[in-house]
């Protein structure tokens, strides 16, 4: 009776400890897997930042559709993560809204065979990554009414001229001279015009180029500041206090100051002067009445600059790894 009743203690104890032992595993495997991301693709300040082997992939995709509405990385890399099969390119054109030439609501996205069964789109990961899945569209125009190639985007973690960073606005490779635009209704805050012939840095030295800022306070509740670098030379059709609509021709394109080719930097901050990425207040319906709008394939010229830039770029890394 008595060793009976040991017994039965020691059953007691050797399945408690057994249920407590599997329940142990199971909170240690639990978090094995949260650290793998199992449970659904969070991203993460990090992730978004840490950005340089999606480049490549994403230029080519915001170049072959931007004309049909902006993704934004971040939202493309939300369902990459958890499904590296699906490319940039496929993910870029089902986030995309062709007619209203925006990107989609989640939920609609979501409606995709392709992502439908993912943890990305169940609900209590969508909320979790809210700030890096919403989208807005504004109402400025584009810069540029000519083909253009972008030749680098907001936030892209590069090297240039062996300096790392994170590009704090959108490089749109077009020839020299080629007509610049206010992208909204507002006052020119500041012409800098330091550099008269169309040179860049390496020859010129000089850092900060021709540029223009407007401060976009009239067709917005909030306002916005617009710079635009790296100007042609004695281009300035505008001056300080002067106002200025959409689709009004404030300069041309060229290469002067922290440039290496012909390109406008088109950069966008909020009112407290902190960066934003300024494609997404872009409405890609807006066009400009003035003259025939195109933004089509980009010529091979600038694509052969482009992929010679490249080039260079992973030969340099090459050399410095
Ligand atoms: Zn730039």
């Amino acid at each position: 009776m008595q060793s009976k009743k040991k017994k039965n203690i020691l059953i007691k104890v050797i399945c408690g400890s057994s249920v407590l032992f599997i329940g142990c595993i199971l909170v240690v495997l639990c978090c094995v897997l949260m650290l793998f991301d199992f449970f659904g693709a969070k991203l993460t300040k990090e992730k978004v930042q840490n950005n340089l082997e999606y480049s490549d992939a994403y230029l080519l995709a915001v170049n072959n559709y931007l004309k049909d509405g902006y993704v934004p990385l971040q939202r493309l890399l939300y369902f990459h993560l958890e499904d590296t099969t699906l490319a940039l390119e496929t993910l870029y054109t089902m986030n995309q809204n062709k007619e209203q030439k925006t990107a989609r609501e989640m939920k609609t996205v979501c409606e995709d065979q392709r992502v439908k069964n993912m943890v990305a789109c169940t609900d209590t990961n969508i909320n979790e990554n809210k700030e890096y899945l919403e989208v807005s569209t504004g109402h400025f125009n584009l810069p540029l009414d000519k083909d253009f190639l972008i030749t680098s985007y907001y936030n892209e973690q590069r090297t240039i001229f062996e300096i790392s960073d994170f590009h704090s606005g959108w490089d749109l490779a077009v020839a020299a001279e080629t007509p610049v635009y206010s992208v909204c209704s507002g006052v020119v805050e500041d012409v800098t015009f330091t550099q008269d012939t169309n040179v860049s840095y390496e020859i010129s030295g000089n850092k900060i180029g021709n540029l223009i800022t407007i401060k976009c306070n009239k067709d917005y509740e909030e306002t916005y500041y617009v710079i635009f670098a790296h100007l042609y030379p004695n281009s300035a059709k505008v001056k300080v206090g002067d106002e200025v609509e959409h689709w009004t021709e404030i300069a041309s394109v060229g290469t002067t100051g922290y440039a290496n080719g012909n390109h406008l930097h088109y950069q966008v901050e909020n009112s407290n002067r902190e960066t934003i990425d300024g494609m997404q207040l872009i409405d890609f319906t807006l066009e400009n009445s003035n003259t025939q709008f195109e933004l089509e394939k980009p010529h091979d010229k600038y694509y052969d600059d482009f992929v010679e830039k490249q080039e260079a770029q992973k030969y340099y890394d090459e050399l410095h790894k």
